[in-house]
């Protein structure tokens, strides 16, 4: 799933990446010591400062690249790793005043996790979003997974020639396009082959379908795991072992040994995360930060397939120390968003960047799996975490839990985003309408797609999403 959702930005064709959403030229950058960001000679505004210029040089970067897929996939894959590697540098080196430090060093975390999952060495593995990653992180194996790749391929607006690589390679045109996208780097050559091919059956229908067809494309081994619907002594017990074969699987197939003890501490690693996650989000309840969409979806990296990694837990702890360092004071308007993040979408972004008394405060795919787990029984802590999960089971368990989030972090509506193929999502959303509705919190389900850019009209959905907020009083 979606996780679904997260960030990027790139630069191509000699052109120098700067923040998200911003590249300009070598000849036109500056660089603004005031407010840490990159300034383009004749900026005109917008969304990050840069509006028109920045969107028209995204595109140029993506058509070079999309024009590269079909003749010389290589070389795609090695202009997506460097403007990959260049946005990484600029969140690490040269951070954003705008947003929280700890935002920024996410950034620089998430997106280096993308350029490594595009390069063609041993010690990578395809994930689903879900998949408990910190056997992974303790035998230093790379995730890749399909909703950070799709994502930061549409950020770079080089995902057109892999939907249609999909689709003619015989996958629907209403499959999900994160999905999609995946199976359309991997069939056109642009990504590289990994050492094994893991996933969850948690949430998502189109796993079995993708991971399967990922590894017969490939011709690596594939590991799923069953999670049942759900939580009981029995059903713990049932994925916790299918978690200890999986660092069988993991250990036969690499080479690469598990230490157990850097498997506790990864684990204990990720309690501590989500610990300070929430101490962040109680927090929250009365602060507004600075965000943005992106921001919004970093805590999908942390709190999943990053949950585990020393750069997940520094960013939960930044996130309480900055925190902390605002003024307790929040924006009368306050949006909690469902599903995924369309965060390449300018016009979307630029809507709540345009008004000053609203904020995004969150995505429920951020607070999914918030448990108390115990670190020294690291299999059985990863499998209560995986039945717990929200999206595990009924619908109804999803929409509860973003009702009390909604209540904790004063929400005054939400936006219940329907993403193309999303078949969980998509049949839930009147139920979602009615209980959040029901108790107070006006919702608008809003049809599009997370990262297929040309399955999306943007004049629509402002208007839609402008009426809302009118309708909020923003
Ligand atoms: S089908 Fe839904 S849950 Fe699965 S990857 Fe797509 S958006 Fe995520």
């Amino acid at each position: 799933m979606c996780g679904a959702a997260m960030l990027g930005h790139m630069a191509g064709g000699g052109q120098a990446v700067v923040s998200f959403g911003d590249i300009i030229t070598p000849r036109a950058a500056a660089y603004n010591p005031r407010t840490g960001d990159f300034l383009a000679a004749r900026q005109v505004g917008g969304y990050n400062g840069c509006g028109d210029n920045m969107n028209g040089i995204v595109k140029t970067f993506g058509s070079i690249t999309s024009r590269q897929v079909a003749k010389a996939p290589l070389r795609a894959r090695r202009l997506l790793r460097w403007a990959y590697r260049l946005t990484g540098a600029q969140a690490r080196f040269f951070p954003r005043r705008r947003f929280l430090r700890a935002r920024e060093g996410m950034m620089a975390a998430a997106t280096a996790s993308v350029a490594n999952a595009m390069r063609q060495t041993p010690g990578a593995a395809i994930v689903n979003a879900f998949l408990p990653c910190e056997i992974l992180h303790a035998m230093d194996i790379r995730p890749m997974f399909p909703e950070g790749m799709a994502v930061y391929f549409t950020a770079a607006a080089s995902e057109q020639p892999f939907v249609e690589a999909a689709e003619r390679a015989g996958v629907p045109e209403s499959y999900c396009s994160y999905h999609k996208v995946l199976i359309g780097a991997a069939v056109s050559g642009v990504l590289p082959a990994p050492d094994v091919v893991l996933h969850t059956t948690l949430a998502c229908d189109a796993n079995r379908l993708t991971f399967a067809r990922l590894a017969e494309h490939y011709g690596v081994p594939r590991f799923c795991i069953d999670v049942p619907n759900r939580e009981t002594p029995q059903t713990i017990i049932y994925v916790a072992n299918q978690l200890r074969e999986m660092a069988a699987f993991l250990q036969q197939h690499t080479g690469r040994r598990l230490d157990e003890d850097a498997l506790q501490a990864a684990v204990a690693r990720s309690q501590r995360t989500i610990l300070r996650y929430r101490e962040y989000l109680r927090l929250r309840a009365d602060t507004s930060v600075p965000t943005d969409m992106t921001g919004e979806m970093l805590p999908l990296f942390s709190n999943h397939v990053l949950l585990g990694s020393q750069a997940a837990e520094q960013y939960a702890h930044g996130l309480v120390r900055d925190i902390q360092r605002l003024a307790a004071e929040r924006k009368p308007t306050r949006i909690l968003w469902m599903h995924t993040m369309p965060n390449w979408q300018a016009a979307l972004n630029d809507l709540f960047h345009r008004h000053r008394d609203l904020e995004l405060v969150g995505c429920d795919l951020a607070y999914d799996a918030l448990v108390d787990i115990d670190p020294r029984r690291p299999y059985e802590a990863m499998a209560q975490r995986l039945l717990a999960n929200t999206l595990n089971g009924p619908a109804e368990r999803r929409i509860d839990a973003t009702l009390q989030m909604a209540r904790q972090l004063a929400a005054g509506g939400v936006i219940y985003y329907n993403h193309w193929g999303c078949k969980s999502t998509m049949g839930a959303a009147q139920l979602a309408k009615k209980k959040l509705e029901a108790n107070g919190f006006p919702t608008l389900v809003l049809d599009g797609d997370g990262c297929d850019s040309g399955n999306v009209s943007d004049g629509q959905q402002v208007t839609r999403v402008q009426a809302f907020l009118e309708q909020l009083g923003a």
